[in-house]
């Protein structure tokens, strides 16, 4: 199960992570699987999966890649 996302910044604004990964860095906005709340989060490698268990309501959030379809 993944977690719909869209692109908040193309480029992170979180400095530190732009610089650290030479600019692939983006902030993506996205729902809490568990209450809908918005949420926001920064994809270091946006051609990689990111998982992690979001602190909201401590749930496990999967982003995918863009590249291809986007149907589920
Ligand atoms: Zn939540």
């Amino acid at each position: 199960m993944t977690t719909p996302w869209e692109v908040l910044f193309e480029f992170s604004t979180v400095k530190a992570y732009s610089v650290a990964t030479k600019f692939t860095a983006m902030d993506i906005l996205y729902e809490c699987p568990e209450c809908s709340k918005q949420r926001v989060a920064v994809w270091p490698f946006p051609d990689t999966i990111m998982e992690f268990v979001d602190n909201c309501c401590n749930k496990k959030v999967v982003f995918m890649p863009e590249k291809g379809s986007e149907e589920e």
